[in-house]
């Protein structure tokens, strides 16, 4: 049903995408519509399906940016603290500081998103890509977006805790580690491979990737839930 929702231009995709059910939340409509996908996804901006961005990787489809906000979305507050795991083309990452900055209030301004990606190319593309935008040049000069180049798999302790997490890449386990990088209370939204948690009967009968969905609440108790299947490119090792 998603690529129904592709349009000519930036608004008919959001709008396309709200009127089909799968972006429900005023906010998370109003974040997207402010970030220009042309300047992340270049070949086939409005088109609601994965594009390549160079280096082997792609941007997500702009239903599953829209699920992943959605998710997440009481976690995005102004002055929030977000942590983009596999940051790419930078674009999610670009509407998750239009959900957590709000440059008008002294309030809005402690907001953070720090994107990681492993792949310098990507870090720097991610940059690039922001900077095509006035709004963009602001949250990278004052610092209320930056970006990393590390392995996602262990964080980015130094700015943690995070209110919301967001992998962008299928991981083969609940990483310890993101999960301690968690503020309570704070949610993780994290693709995982099935065959981590069903062991050899993945292989009998499909496996998959699913998205978690962690909460850690405010007493801090860990709450996991499996909510839909997917189908992302693996966390992995940086290439050599
Ligand atoms: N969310 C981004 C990119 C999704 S593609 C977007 O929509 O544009 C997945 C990304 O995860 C790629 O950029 C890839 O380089 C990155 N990645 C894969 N393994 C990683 C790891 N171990 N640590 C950090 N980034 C990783």
């Amino acid at each position: 049903m998603a690529w129904y929702c592709s349009g000519s231009s930036n608004n008919e995709l959001i709008e396309n995408l709200s009127r089909g059910g799968l972006i429900k939340n005023e906010r998370v409509k109003r974040a997207m519509m402010a970030v220009d996908r042309a300047h992340y996804a270049p070949s086939r901006p409005y088109s609601d399906s994965p594009q390549p961005i160079g280096h082997g990787a792609t941007i997500s489809a702009p239903h599953m940016h829209g699920h992943a906000c959605e998710y997440l979305i009481n976690y995005l507050r102004p002055g929030s603290r977000v942590l983009d795991i596999g940051s790419g083309s930078g674009y999610l990452t670009h509407v998750f500081a239009n959900l957590v900055v709000d440059v008008s209030s002294s309030e809005g301004l402690r907001g953070q998103v720090i994107g990681v990606d492993h792949i310098q190319g990507l870090v720097d593309l991610a940059s690039h890509n922001m900077r095509k935008s006035e709004d963009g040049r602001k949250l990278l000069e004052s610092e209320r977006v930056k970006f990393f180049k590390a392995d996602g798999r262990r964080g980015w302790p130094e700015g943690a805790p995070y209110d919301a997490i967001h992998v962008g890449a299928a991981a083969q386990e609940l990483h310890p580690l993101l999960v301690e990088q968690l503020r309570a209370p704070g949610r993780m939204f994290i693709p995982v491979n099935a065959e981590a948690e069903q062991g050899s009967l993945a292989g009998v009968f499909g496996g998959g990737q699913y998205i978690w969905v962690v909460d850690k609440k405010e007493d801090g108790s860990v709450h996991k839930e499996k909510v839909f299947q997917v189908s992302y490119v693996p966390l992995t090792d940086a290439p050599k």
